[in-house]
Formats: structure tokens, sequence, C-alpha cells
């Protein structure tokens, strides 16, 4: 079969990619045009990657800028008479103990990754209500929180508090715009290596904590962009047509739970 792409009826569809030139979006962008979907793609950067540009429309700009947003919409809507889905994973790290914690730190986080999520939330939602069913269906929509939504992670505060947020907010609008036929829900990644992760785990010193992180994903290893991707074009497509407010974690059974060795003494070791 070679490397045929699952259809999963993506096809056609049109869909808005946040974060697009990097990581977890630029991965998500490239599945869907795979799948034949019309990709809009929006990022700060000023440009995508060279290779992605010809096979999306690009718009370099900020998720909070209201206008940016809805610019970005109305071009699916240009390429695909409609907006079937939305990928929001434009998104920041950071954060820090709290009692260290300036509030420009606090609300860089807060704004870029929860009021983000809610302007590209309420943008996308606002279109997809006026819109006709198909397949009983108004649209989808995917947020990206993170397994510092589900859990608290040393050092998280604002980043932790963002992606909490994300999570509800993710809830909320799922029940509020479940009965108008939009799914939303979100995807928590585990920790996966993009820019974004290499800028944290480059920081000197943070080698031990590497090695414990990559430890606790029980696959034992960290994440591929594309294994996120794989998830967000399910949730967008409709073979996720009963899945809806849901947080899913993509994260190698990281938030499992907790390996105290303790099947090393019954005989199980590692490979
Ligand atoms: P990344 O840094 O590789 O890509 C994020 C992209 O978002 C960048 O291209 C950046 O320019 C863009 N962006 C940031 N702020 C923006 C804004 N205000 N407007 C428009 N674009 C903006 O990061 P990634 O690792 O691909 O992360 C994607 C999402 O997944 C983020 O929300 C992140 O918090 C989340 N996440 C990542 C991991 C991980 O380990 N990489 C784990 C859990 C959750």
């Amino acid at each position: 079969m070679g490397d045929t792409v699952p259809v999963n009826g993506l096809a056609g569809k049109g869909v808005l990619v946040t974060g697009a030139a990097s990581g977890i979006g630029e991965a998500t962008a490239r599945r869907l045009v795979g799948a034949g979907a019309s990709v809009v793609g929006v990022d700060l950067a000023a440009h995508p990657p060279p290779d992605l540009g010809g096979a999306i429309t690009y718009l370099s700009g900020d998720v909070l800028d209201g206008t940016t947003v809805q610019r970005a919409i109305d071009a699916v809507v240009e390429r695909a008479g409609r907006l079937d889905g939305v990928v929001h994973s434009a998104g920041v790290g950071g954060g820090g103990p709290i009692h260290l914690l300036p509030d420009e730190e606090w609300d860089r986080v807060l704004d870029v990754n929860l009021k983000g999520t809610f302007a590209v939330l309420r943008a996308a939602l606002g279109q997809m209500v006026g819109q006709d069913r198909v397949g009983g269906e108004r649209g989808a929509i995917v947020t990206l929180s993170s397994i510092e939504g589900l859990e608290g992670t040393a050092g998280g505060s604002a980043y932790n508090a963002s992606k909490g947020g994300v999570v509800l907010l993710t809830k909320n609008a799922a029940i509020d715009y479940g009965p108008s036929g939009i799914r939303v829900n979100a995807i928590c990644p585990g920790f996966i290596e993009t820019p974004l992760f290499e800028s944290v785990m480059g920081i000197a010193g943070m080698e031990g904590p590497r090695e414990e992180l990559r430890h606790e994903h029980k696959l034992r290893r960290f994440g591929r962009p594309d294994e996120v991707a794989a998830v967000a074009a399910f949730l967008i497509s409709p073979d996720a047509s009963f899945v809806s407010g849901q947080a899913i974690a993509v994260d190698g059974g990281y938030t499992a739970g907790r390996d105290h060795h303790v099947t090393e003494l019954m005989g199980l070791g590692e490979e």
C-alpha cells in the first residue's frame, strides 16, 4: 500500500490551523493537506515552512488580534465554502514559582494560551452556528491543552493555569454548542519534540529533568508532532462524529499513573 494517507472523510473540508508554522500545528497542517483538506494556516511567523506554503493559504498574524482571526476564517470560507474544522495550536510555554512570577509573565502566558483560545473559539463558533449542517454537523474544533492542563507540574504556575483553563473552556463550548451540531475537544499532549519543547529542554541544567520526564512517559520516549496531528485530524473528521467535550491525553502513558519500579522487583525489567 505504500505511504497511503487515511482519508477519514477530510477531503475538501475547510480547516483553520493556528500555530501552523511550527511543531504540532505544522504537522497538523501537513497531515490535513495530505488527506485532501483545504487548509488555512495562521502564525506569528512571517512565513510558513517553504514546502508547506504552496499547499495552504497562509496568514502571518496574532491569534489575539480579532481582525487576523476573522480574515483567516473568511479565507477558509472562500476556499472551501464553509469552516468545517479548526485546530488551534498556537501557544507558548512559560511560568515559574508563583512568588517569583512577574505580572508580565503571567499575562503573556494566559493571554496567548487561554485568551487566544477564547478568541479563536468565539470567531469559529460565530461562523459555524450560521452554517447549514453537513452529515449532521456544523463543524468540529480541537484546542491544544496539555498534560499540564490535567495535572500540576513543578514550576507550572501560569502554564498549568492556562492549560487547565483551556480544558474547561473546551468542555463548556462542547456543552453550549453540541445542540447546534458542533463538536469541541481538547488534546492534552505529553512532551512532544518541537521547537517549544527544545526551548525548555535546551536550558542549561535540564539534562537531569529531561531524563526524568522521558522516563515518566510509560513508552519511555517523547512524542512526535505527527503523533498529535493524527489525533487532531481524527477529531475533526467524521470518524469522530460521537466524540465531544473530551480532554484526550496523547502522552505515551504519562498520565496513566505513577511508576515506582515495583515491577522490576517482580522480574519485569525494561527492555
Ligand atoms: P511551537 O512553538 O513549535 O509552535 C507554536 C506556534 O504557535 C509557533 O509557530 C508560534 O509562532 C505560534 N504562536 C505563538 N503565539 C502565537 C500567537 N499569539 N498568534 C499566532 N501564532 C502564535 O509549539 P508546539 O510544541 O507545536 O505547541 C503547540 C501547542 O501544543 C501549544 O499550545 C502548546 O502549549 C501545546 N503543547 C505542546 C507540548 C510539547 O511538548 N511540545 C506539550 C503539551 C502541549
